[in-house]
């Protein structure tokens, strides 16, 4: 099996993550990722603050998520 080439970058901010420049006129912090999920199964938003972020680069690409202490994917060993 070939492992997919890209690298997880995970940082802490205890504060929260502040919403991007263009989000500005939303109050507070990114929303945690794992509404999507949580919606799919008819549950209600989460509303813990996020201090993760995730950043996976994939060939280039970064892909961005934002989550809570408690819905912190699992991390690769
Ligand atoms: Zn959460």
């Amino acid at each position: 099996m070939t492992r997919k080439r890209s690298t997880k970058t995970v940082d802490r901010n205890p504060a929260g993550w502040p919403l991007a420049e263009y989000d500005r006129g939303y109050p507070g912090v990114q929303k945690c990722r794992s509404v999507l999920d949580r919606a799919a199964k008819g549950l209600l938003p989460c509303d813990e603050l996020t201090v993760w972020r995730v950043r996976t680069s994939t060939r280039g690409l970064v892909a961005t998520g934002y989550f809570c202490d408690q819905h912190l994917p699992q991390q690769a060993p």
